[in-house]
């Protein structure tokens, strides 16, 4: 993962937020590629759920083009929103669950004993001020290793999170259940106008989900959409996570790609197995081919509030470095009932059911999720990418699906002489329209292409004697470092068929 975050760092793709003032835990910049990159996976999303939704199942549309309408809604909502939706009035301070027993304890309240010296023995967490037990455990430990009793306590907060594998639960017998910590009211607080009181404390949404559901009377009155349809949003989120890590990962601040599909709630389960092939289907078709890509179910015990009387929860996950053998969530695809309907029903006094005139038939709807994040997309993307190759100048390059691809296409001439850079610069200009290009005359050819393999540009087009005389040019591609000769008038077809797929 260092490699990974060293090229981003030296190529652009992201940068820590105020490097220059030594950073801020959580927070990143994308850089002028990693913004191309980002943008382009934003791009290949909304086109895949607005512009160009797919087809729907024979059975359930008669296999026609589903409707998605987009909306982009405001950061800071009504703060009641936020108590119906549940994210205020949970706990307030960290939490560490045990998967074992599903005790919670305050992370702030649980210490660990552990024998000075020895790695290898379990760290036992007690609750602070009662280390009875846990210290004679570890004496019964010490004894059966022949180990001197020499105990040190300290509070779990200094211990690293990696390390909880080695910590035996308060109420538990085995080793690594206790969770990271969790804050469970992680939304960033704020002040609304120019008195600061509690009447006009507000939030930064913590999900882009909620802004869809506020609009979803709007939608249903001004559109002409008829349920089944959707509604979808990209943009920012905040979460004030207690523990960000793995670089862009887990984040404080973070962009989601959300489209909640409303259908018929006896439609549910079988629009949420749609939706888990599309899904899938559509990281798959974006270069996350192979078996780092999978499908999986929440158990029963892991669902969210509002998705314990349905379908479930899938996510897709993605084998992430830092996850490796493991896997990291990269999308969620829920069913989350009728909850956050009913919910904004009953804490507005609006009534938001949907009426079927066709079935003359008032509900209020079922609502499948597929939630994405952009930013863990691209991190995702890059990951991928990341091609180790002790064959080229470079070391690596950067293997990006042609759609995504900051930039498409580099455009050299051989030599700043006999008019190459004439024809380069003509050639720029009449496609720079069409594609992301760069053109790069410094150098020679090879620190040129390194240039380009890092950036995961998919081609690079070279002016060269052969232009001159044939008027033809040499395009190298980034995978297999193979040349071919391009009619001159040709290039701009060539891109256009390889980029757009
Ligand atoms: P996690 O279990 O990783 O905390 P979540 O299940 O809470 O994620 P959702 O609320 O379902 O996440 O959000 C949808 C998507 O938003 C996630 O699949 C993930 O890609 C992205 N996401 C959530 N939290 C973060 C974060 N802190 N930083 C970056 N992306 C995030």
């Amino acid at each position: 993962m260092d490699d990974i975050v060293a090229l981003c760092k030296r190529r652009g793709f992201i940068f820590p937020a105020s490097e220059i003032y030594q950073g801020i835990n959580g927070f990143w910049d994308f850089g002028p590629l990693g913004v191309e990159l980002k943008n382009n996976l934003r791009d290949a999303w909304w086109n895949a759920m607005v512009k160009s939704p797919p087809l729907g199942p024979s059975e359930l549309n008669g296999g026609e083009p589903l409707s998605i309408v987009g909306v982009d809604t405001s950061i800071i909502q009504n703060p009641k929103v936020w108590e119906a939706s549940g994210h205020v009035g949970g706990f307030n301070d960290p939490m560490v669950d045990c998967r074992e027993t599903k005790q919670r304890y305050r992370y702030d309240h649980l210490w660990v004993a552990v024998l000075e010296g020895a790695d290898d023995v379990p760290m036992f967490a007690f609750m602070q001020g009662e280390s009875d037990a846990a210290e004679k455990k570890l004496e019964k430990v010490a004894k059966k290793k022949n180990l001197p009793v020499s105990i040190k306590k300290f509070p779990l907060m200094d211990l690293k999170t990696h390390d909880f594998s080695r910590v035996i639960g308060p109420d538990t017998e085995k080793p690594g259940t206790l969770t990271e910590p969790r804050q469970f009211n992680l939304m960033f607080k704020t002040y609304v106008g120019a008195v600061q009181t509690e009447d006009s404390a507000a939030y930064l949404r913590p999900e882009t989900a909620q802004g869809i559901f506020l609009n979803f009377k709007n939608v249903v009155d001004t559109s002409r959409v008829k349920v089944p349809f959707g509604i979808a949003q990209i943009g920012k989120a905040f979460r004030n996570e207690v523990t960000p890590r793995n670089y862009i990962f887990r984040s404080r601040e973070f962009e989601q790609m959300e489209m909640e599909w409303f259908c018929h709630p006896s439609e549910a389960v079988a629009w949420h197995e749609f939706w888990c092939d599309e899904r899938t289907k559509f990281w798959k078709d974006l270069g996350l081919t192979g078996d780092n890509l999978q499908l999986r179910a929440h158990d029963r015990d892991e669902l969210a509030h509002y998705a314990k009387d349905g379908a479930g929860t899938f996510d897709i996950e993605y084998r992430f470095p830092f996850s490796a053998p493991g896997f990291g969530e990269l999308e969620g695809v829920a069913h989350r009932v009728d909850y956050d309907l009913r919910q904004h029903q009953e804490h507005s006094g609006v009534k938001l059911s949907y009426f079927d005139q066709e079935k003359n038939e008032r509900y209020l709807p079922h609502v499948i999720e597929p939630a994405a994040g952009l930013s863990r997309g691209v991190l995702a993307l890059i990951c991928e990418a990341y091609t180790p190759d002790a064959g080229r100048p470079s070391g690596v390059f950067m293997k990006f699906h042609p759609r995504v691809a900051p930039i498409k296409a580099g455009i050299f001439p051989l030599v700043q002489k006999e008019s190459m850079p004439e024809v380069a610069e003509k050639l720029y200009r009449d496609l720079r329209k069409r594609h992301a290009l760069q053109y790069d005359a410094k150098q020679a050819i090879g620190k040129r292409y390194a240039r380009m393999d890092e950036a995961g540009t998919p081609f690079c087009i070279t002016i060269d004697g052969d232009t001159l005389s044939a008027q033809t040019v040499t395009i190298r591609d980034r995978d297999t470092q193979a040349q071919e000769k391009v009619a001159l008038d040709k290039v701009g077809a060539f891109l256009d068929d390889k980029i757009n797929v």
